[in-house]
C-alpha cells in the first residue's frame, strides 16, 4: 500500500472550512482505492500565526514541508494584517521557495451550472489558463525612498528571464499539446510594454518551433479580456505573465460561473520540490466560519493533485463525483444561489465516490 504524504495548509478565512473538506474527500477516495492512502501533517500557518510570533510561517517552515509528496493549500488573507505580509510571507514564500514556476488553472462550466454569458454553452468555455508563477510584476523587486515627504518614489519592477519565459512557455505548448484543439494563446502586451514583452514574444516564435503541431495566436492582454466574453470558443490553452495571468483567470473563474469553483495547481514541472494545490479564492471574509463556503474549487483542486501524483483513475472517479453533486441544485452552496453548507457539499461528493466502482489504479 503506498502512501501518499500530505501537507494540509488551511491558512486564513474560509481556508479553515475547506482544506479539511479537502482532506475528507482524500480520506474517502483513498478508502475506495484500497491500493494507496494519505498521510497528512496540519500546519497552523497564517494570521493566527502571525498574531504570536509576527510572522505567517517559520523561518525553517519550507524544510518542514520540503519532503511531502503534495501541498494543499487553503488561503493566506487576514482582515487585520495588511494583505501584502499575508501574501508575500506564506503563500508566495512557499511557490517561489519551491521555485513552483507553473500555475495550472482549468476552467469549464461544470454540469449545472448557470455561468454569467448569455450566448456561451458549456462546451464554448473549456480552457486551460498557464500562469508564469515565478518572477514578472511579481518578483518583488523594487522599493521606496523619501516615505512620506512630497518627493516620495515607489516602484515595483517586472523582472523577466530568458530562462524563466523559456520554460512557461514550453509547459504551456505542452499542455497544449496534450488537449485535442492542441491549440494556444500567447497573451503578451508588446505594444506598451515594449522590453520584457517584446522578449516575451521572440521566445514564443522560437519555441512554438519545437511543437509544429500546436496552432498558436498571439492576442494582447486587453483584448484577451473581450475574447474571453464574447469569443470563448476560440480559446483552449493560454498562457501569460503572472500579473496578466491572475487577472484573466479571476475573469475566467466568474465567466465559469463562481470564483468559489475555480481550482489551481502550482507545480514544479521537475518534481525538485512539492507542489502546491489550492482553490483560487481567497479567504472571503465576508462568510467565513459560517459554513457557507464553497468547497468545489478545493476538490477539483484535489483532482489535480491526484493527477499529479499519477493517480489518473482516482483523479476521474473524483471529478465526477464532483459534476454529479454540481448539477443537484439542491446541491449548491449560497454564492450558486444555494442553500447548502460546506458539510453537506462534501458529504455529496463522498457519497458519490463511496459508490464509484472500485478505483483501478494501475490500468489508466
Ligand atoms: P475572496 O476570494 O476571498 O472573496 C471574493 C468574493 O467571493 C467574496 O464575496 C467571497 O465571499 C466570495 N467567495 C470566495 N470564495 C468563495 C467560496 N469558496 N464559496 C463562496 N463564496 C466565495 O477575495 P477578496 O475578498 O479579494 O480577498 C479576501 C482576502 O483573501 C484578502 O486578504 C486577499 O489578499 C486574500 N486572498 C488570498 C488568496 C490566496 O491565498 N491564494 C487569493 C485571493 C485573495
Ligand atoms: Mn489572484
Amino acid at each position: 500500500m503506498k502512501t501518499y504524504r500530505i501537507a494540509a495548509i488551511p491558512g486564513d478565512g474560509i481556508g479553515k472550512e475547506v482544506v479539511p473538506a479537502g482532506k475528507r474527500v482524500l480520506e474517502a477516495i483513498g478508502a475506495l482505492s484500497g491500493d494507496f492512502t494519505f498521510e497528512f501533517e496540519d500546519f497552523a500557518w497564517g494570521g493566527d500565526y502571525y498574531r504570536r510570533h509576527g510572522v505567517m510561517m517559520p523561518a525553517d517552515g519550507l524544510n518542514e514541508i520540503r519532503n511531502k509528496d503534495a501541498i494543499l493549500f487553503g488561503s493566506a488573507g487576514d482582515p487585520h494584517i495588511p494583505d501584502h505580509i499575508t501574501l508575500w510571507g506564506l503563500r508566495l514564500k512557499i511557490c517561489q521557495g519551491f521555485d513552483q514556476y507553473a500555475n495550472v488553472r482549468p476552467t469549464r462550466i461544470l454540469p449545472g451550472i448557470d455561468g454569467p454569458l448569455k450566448r456561451c454553452a458549456p462546451k464554448d468555455l473549456d480552457w486551460v489558463i498557464v500562469r508564469e508563477n515565478s518572477e514578472g510584476e511579481y518578483a518583488g523587486v523594487g522599493g521606496r525612498a523619501h516615505q512620506g515627504h512630497p518627493i516620495e518614489v515607489a516602484t515595483d519592477v517586472s523582472m523577466m528571464t530568458r530562462a524563466g519565459v523559456e520554460r512557461i512557455l514550453r509547459f504551456a505548448f505542452r499542455i497544449a499539446q496534450s488537449r485535442p484543439r492542441k491549440l494556444l494563446t500567447v497573451i503578451t502586451k508588446s505594444n506598451a510594454q515594449r522590453h520584457a514583452m517584446v522578449m516575451w514574444d521572440e521566445i514564443a516564435l522560437e519555441v512554438s518551433k519545437e511543437f509544429p503541431d500546436v496552432t498558436w495566436d498571439k492576442e494582447l492582454v486587453d483584448a484577451a479580456t473581450a475574447r474571453m466574453v464574447n469569443r470563448p470558443a476560440t480559446l483552449d490553452t493560454l498562457v501569460a505573465t503572472n500579473l496578466h495571468a491572475d487577472i484573466l483567470s479571476d475573469l475566467a473563474a466568474a465567466l465559469a460561473g463562481s470564483l468559489g469553483i475555480a481550482p489551481t495547481a502550482n507545480l514544479d514541472p521537475e518534481r525538485r520540490y512539492p507542489s502546491m494545490f489550492e482553490p483560487i479564492h481567497g479567504s472571503a471574509f465576508d462568510i467565513m466560519g459560517k459554513g457557507l463556503a464553497n468547497p468545489i474549487g478545493t476538490f477539483w483542486s484535489v483532482v489535480m493533485m491526484l493527477e499529479h501524483l499519477g493517480e489518473m483513475s482516482a483523479a476521474r472517479t473524483l471529478m465526477n463525483a464532483i459534476e454529479s453533486v454540481t448539477a443537484d441544485p439542491a446541491l449548491h452552496t449560497a454564492d450558486l444561489g444555494g442553500k447548502a453548507s460546506t458539510v453537506q457539499v462534501t458529504e455529496a461528493v463522498c457519497a458519490f465516490v463511496a459508490q464509484a466502482p472500485a478505483v483501478v489504479t494501475k490500468a489508466v
